[in-house]
C-alpha cells in the first residue's frame, strides 16, 4: 500500500509537471503569437429579433499556431489572464476590433474583456485613448464583461461603469445568470445589454427551470430598459421561443457562425441575415 501511495504521488507530480510545462509553453508561444501575426479576430453577428437585422458583431479571438494548430480562447485566455499577457493581448484585440469596425456602415463591435483587464489601473482612460485615437465613436464600441469582473468590488466597478457610460461606451453583462450577481446590485450598474448565457438557451426546450430563467432575464432587461441578447441560438425552435418570449436580440450558430473580417463586412453591408 505504501509503495502504491508513493506511485500515485509520483504520477501526480508528473502530471503536474506536465501541465506546468504546457502552461509555460502556451505562455511563451502566446507572447510571440502577436508579433508573428498568428492571432486573428472573427466576428459573430448579433441580430434584432423580428427582421434579423444586424445590429452588431461580437469579436472573438483565434490563435492559429503552426505548432499547436487552432488553439481555443477557452484554453489560452485563462492562461493569459493569470499574467500580464492579458493586457498585451487585450490591447491587440481592441485595436483590431476598432480597425474592422471602421469599415462597417453602422453596426457596433462587442469586445470581451477579462476581469483583470477591467480592474486594470485607469482602465477607462486606457480604452478611451485607443478608441478615440482610431477616430471611432465610443457608442459603436461595446464592452462585454462578466459578473466576476464586477462583483468582488462593487463600489469600484460601479464607478468604472459609470465613467465608461459617460464617455458613451456601450456596456454588456456577459454570461448573465451564471455568476454571482444579485438583483440588488444590478440596478446600481450602468448597463446597456444583458447577454443570456448559452446554457439557459440550450436548456430552454428541455427544462422548465431554464425556460423560467430565460423569461426572467428578458423581463428584467426590458423593465430596466436594457437590450437582451440570447447567445447560443442553435435551432429554429429556440429562435421562435425567444421571439415569443420577447427577447430583443439573438446570436448563435443558427443565425450565423463567427466569420472573418471580410465576410463580416459583406454581411454588415447587406444589413440582414439570410
Ligand atoms: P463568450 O464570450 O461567452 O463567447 C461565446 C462563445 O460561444 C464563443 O466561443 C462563440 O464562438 C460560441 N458560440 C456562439 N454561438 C454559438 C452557438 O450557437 N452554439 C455554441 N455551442 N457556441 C456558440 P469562443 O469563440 O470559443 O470563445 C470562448 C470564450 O473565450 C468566450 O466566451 C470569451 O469568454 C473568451 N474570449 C473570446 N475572445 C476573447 C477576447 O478577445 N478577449 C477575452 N478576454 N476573452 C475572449
Ligand atoms: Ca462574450
Ligand atoms: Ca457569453
Ligand atoms: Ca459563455
Amino acid at each position: 500500500a505504501k509503495h502504491n501511495g508513493r506511485g500515485i504521488v509520483r504520477l501526480f507530480d508528473e502530471v503536474m509537471d506536465e501541465s506546468i510545462r504546457f502552461r509555460r509553453q502556451i505562455e511563451g508561444g502566446l507572447s510571440e503569437a502577436i508579433a508573428k501575426g498568428e492571432l486573428k479576430l472573427v466576428f459573430q453577428p448579433i441580430v434584432g429579433r423580428d427582421e434579423l437585422e444586424i445590429t452588431g458583431f461580437e469579436a472573438l479571438i483565434r490563435w492559429c499556431s503552426p505548432e499547436y494548430g487552432m488553439v481555443s480562447p477557452g484554453m489560452f485566455i485563462p492562461i493569459a489572464e493569470e499574467s500580464n499577457l492579458i493586457h498585451e493581448l487585450g490591447d491587440w484585440v481592441i485595436d483590431q476590433a476598432v480597425e474592422t469596425l471602421k469599415t462597417w456602415p453602422g453596426q457596433y463591435v462587442s469586445v470581451n474583456f477579462s476581469p483583470r483587464q477591467f480592474r486594470r489601473h485607469n482602465f477607462v482612460g486606457h480604452v478611451m485613448e485607443r478608441v478615440a485615437n482610431a477616430g471611432v465613436e465610443p457608442g459603436r464600441f461595446q464592452i462585454e464583461i462578466t459578473e466576476t469582473a464586477i462583483f468582488d468590488d462593487v463600489e469600484r466597478a460601479a464607478e468604472t461603469l459609470f465613467k465608461l457610460r459617460q464617455m458613451g461606451f456601450r456596456i454588456a453583462l456577459d454570461d448573465f445568470g451564471t455568476g454571482y450577481s444579485s438583483l440588488y446590485n444590478i440596478r446600481r450598474f450602468a448597463l446597456d445589454c444583458l447577454k443570456i448565457d448559452r446554457s439557459f438557451v440550450d436548456g430552454m426546450g428541455r427544462e422548465r427551470e431554464s425556460a423560467a430563467i430565460v423569461h426572467s432575464i428578458i423581463h428584467l432587461g426590458r423593465a430596466l430598459g436594457m437590450e437582451v441578447v440570447a447567445e447560443g441560438v442553435e435551432t429554429e425552435t429556440q429562435l421562435q421561443a425567444l421571439r415569443l418570449a420577447g427577447c430583443s436580440h439573438l446570436q448563435g450558430y443558427y443565425l450565423a457562425r463567427p466569420m472573418d473580417a471580410e465576410d463580416a463586412l459583406a454581411l454588415a453591408r447587406r444589413g440582414y441575415i439570410g
